[in-house]
């Protein structure tokens, strides 16, 4: 039993953890911030205005804005669907380090390591197990409170909650490329594409999202036999970017759940991907892992004050209550509209109305709806219940 004890070690420098350790250090509490680094997450890196806003994130780690959003149908009919904004684009290298120095800044301890285990010293303490960059040596850290933000399977999920490696998955891939010299009609630097086909996903979507000097293009599914590098091969060619550079390869998992319990009751908490907070449908996951990251550290602000571990709890709650109704609506439009091609291009279809592009962009730009327009969301039921009873099957 030796060492210097944390108020709290939080494992996992992505945008949940680095959001985590900056609240933590800037209410003067002592965080070492452990990340194994040497990998970039790979991610779309598209994010909404109220994360921009929210979490003050700079212009100039902004590489993209997409101001529309093509959505293309089974039958390749496209509906583009203006923004009235735009959505943020980031490069993850880049986005994630200036999180990671953010809460340097704020008086956060940084380390490079790679999480091995929990452990416990004779007086009950929890001890980070972690081997250094260098040398393989283990490394123990002493902490009052334990953060998890490793991400999908996280190890201290695995090691502390029970069921956690019962979390369902999306599997994503993309591929990082040279944006094309000249915008065709296969691309364009300021427009997001979604589509929607069996074809390329058989139960999510594929995706060419704008990065400035490069682009991602990705696919995502939870279907095991499906070869994700085959349908990007395939989305690459029919967009014409076949011919453009690949600068890296990269996939990941995406969880679709949040974990029934983010803690274990005692010292150790979860969050971000790492407890399940990723959108149903889109996958969104940035806004989530750092809104979930604030109600953490707030959480474990309260039991450090009070010594209850029960204070842990309110990180889930919290972010349930905020979240909770987007998540299960979400879920549901997800099981509904990509059943099938049939399904698929009625949801295209929809993106075509109005009213539906006001609904999805205030949604998803602000994470709230807006009752400017109460009429609006009269006629949508209407529309939305036509569409489904056209779609049945
Ligand atoms: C292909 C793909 C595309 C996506 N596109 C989008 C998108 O366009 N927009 C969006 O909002 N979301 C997107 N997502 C989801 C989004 O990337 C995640 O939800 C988000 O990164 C979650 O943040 P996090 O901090 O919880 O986890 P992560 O970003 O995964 O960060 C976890 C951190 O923990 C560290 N770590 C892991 N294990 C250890 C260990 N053993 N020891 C030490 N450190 C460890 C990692 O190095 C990493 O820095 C996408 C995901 C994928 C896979």
């Amino acid at each position: 039993m030796t060492g210097h004890t944390y108020d709290s070690v939080v494992v996992g420098g992505g945008p949940a953890g680095a959001t985590v350790a900056t609240e933590l250090a800037r209410s003067g509490r002592s965080v070492l911030l452990l990340d194994r680094g040497g990998r970039i997450k790979p991610c779309g890196g598209a994010i909404p205005p109220r994360l921009i806003r929210d979490f003050a994130i700079p212009d100039d780690v902004i590489v993209g804005r997409a101001v529309a959003a093509r959505m293309v149908a089974p039958s390749q009919r496209a509906v583009d669907m203006p923004v009235g904004g735009f959505v943020g684009m980031v490069d993850r290298e880049v986005f994630d380090e200036w999180l990671r120095n953010r809460a340097a800044e704020a008086g956060a301890e940084r380390r490079t390591g790679n999480f091995e285990r929990l452990d416990r010293d004779p007086d009950g303490c929890a001890v980070v197990v972690y081997v250094d960059e260098r040398g393989g040596i283990e490394q123990r850290i002493r902490a009052r409170a334990v953060v998890g933000a490793d991400g999908a399977r996280s190890g201290v999920a695995r090691a502390a909650l029970k069921g956690a490696e019962q979390t369902p998955f999306v599997f994503a891939y993309h591929e990082v490329i040279r944006t094309p010299k000249t915008d065709d009609a296969g691309f364009d630097r300021s427009r997001a594409d979604v589509y929607y086909q069996a074809e390329l996903s058989p139960d999510f979507y594929a995706w060419v999202f704008p990065h400035g000097d490069t682009a991602s293009v990705g696919v995502g599914s939870a279907s095991k036999g499906f070869g994700l590098r085959e349908s990007v091969a395939r989305l690459r060619f029919r967009t014409g970017l076949a011919g453009c550079e690949t600068i890296r390869s990269e996939g990941a998992p995406i969880p679709l759940r949040p974990l029934r319990k983010w803690d274990n009751g005692r010292d150790v908490v979860v969050t971000g991907d790492a407890a399940g907070v990723v959108a149903p449908a889109s996958g969104e996951g940035i806004y989530y892992a750092m809104t979930a990251a604030r109600y953490t550290a707030s959480a474990v602000e309260d039991f450090l004050v009070s010594g209850n571990p029960k204070a842990l709890a309110g990180a889930r709650k919290r972010f349930m209550r905020a979240n909770g109704t987007t998540f299960w609506i979400l879920s549901v439009m997800q099981h509904f509209w990509y059943h099938n091609d049939r399904r698929r291009e009625r949801f295209v279809t929809m993106c075509a109305d109005r009213d539906v592009q006001l609904l999805t962009w205030q949604a998803y730009m602000n994470k709230r709806l807006v009752m400017a327009h109460p009429l609006a969301y009269f006629r949508i039921f209407l529309k939305d219940m036509y569409h489904l009873l056209q779609s049945r099957g």
